[in-house]
């Protein structure tokens, strides 16, 4: 899709730029400075799709939406996807509808509402997430069900949530719990980047014909959407990777490496010379 404001609009090199967001638009709640404004403009000005993309289940994707606009961002100016949207939308091929959630609480209640049974004796299927309200009795509860027969699926594969005061357990450590306690392997995840997410942005965000590209900080997640997509992929340095990564010498590097998103966008939202340039109406 493109822009129609104006005789000056030039079309941009993507359509689609799905991006990460710890590490890439903000840095522990904190948004890199005049990230969220230029994602604003460029929106606004070239018609282009800004897709956040997060592995974060702790909470429902429109629970994070807000935090994000809370950021900066316009409400016009992006959508958002976690693996929660694919797991609503998935089928009953991909996913049992008979589930024990291992979430929080509003976690589970968007289950319900997007039409799983969460409340069964028997469940078919433990869905392991991102739960930062887990305790003891529901990690017992979600074992027992394994063990009793029900497959283990998980929101995404993350070990660990980096924070400001250091690492903390993510969705793949419980389900790695669930795993070695009950000698069961996990069937599928929803999260970045498994083929269900890869799939879901595709049918969701991208039309035939428009270009697309994925920007992160992770090799092993956003890097590896992008193959999983065949789309572009940009590794930014302001989060996880570093330039001496060794992941930037093999077949699952990078289209491109940047400083960070902001240097990105401003390289390639600069049409040619003598063109209006993003960069210079984003200053005005
Ligand atoms: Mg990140």
């Amino acid at each position: 899709m493109s822009a129609s404001r104006g005789s000056d609009v030039r079309m941009p090199a993507y359509d689609v730029v799905f991006f990460d967001l710890d590490g890439t638009l903000h840095l522990s709640g904190e948004p890199f400075p005049c990230l969220p404004e230029f994602i604003n403009a460029t929106a606004e000005r070239y018609g282009t799709t800004f897709v956040a993309v997060t592995n974060n289940t702790s909470m429902p994707p429109d629970q994070y939406r807000q935090k994000l606009l809370k950021m900066g961002l316009r409400p016009e100016a992006f959508e958002l996807c976690s693996p929660l949207n694919v797991l609503a939308a998935a089928s009953a091929d991909d996913m049992p509808r008979n589930v024990f959630p291992l979430a929080t609480q509003d976690v589970a209640d968007f289950l319900v509402e997007h039409g799983y049974e969460t409340s069964s004796p028997y469940p078919a299927a433990v869905l392991a997430t991102f739960d930062v309200e887990v305790d003891y009795a529901k990690l017992s509860a979600a074992c027992q069900h394994l063990t009793n027969g029900a497959q283990l699926y998980s929101t995404h594969v993350d070990i660990r949530c980096p924070t400001a005061s250091g690492f903390i357990p993510d969705c793949g450590a419980l389900t790695h719990l669930l795993e070695s306690v009950t000698s069961t392997e996990t069937v599928r995840d929803f999260g970045k980047p498994s083929e269900q997410m890869a799939a879901y942005l595709r049918r969701k965000h991208l039309s035939a014909g428009e270009r697309a590209v994925i920007v992160g900080d992770r090799l092993y997640t956003d890097v590896a959407l992008g193959h999983a997509m065949k789309i572009d992929s940009v590794l930014v340095l302001s989060g996880e990777a570093r330039a001496d990564d060794p992941g930037l010498q093999s077949d699952s590097r990078p289209t491109f490496v940047h400083e960070s998103f902001l240097a990105f966008l401003q390289t390639v939202y600069t049409p040619d010379e003598g063109a209006p340039s993003v960069k210079s109406y984003a200053a005005v």
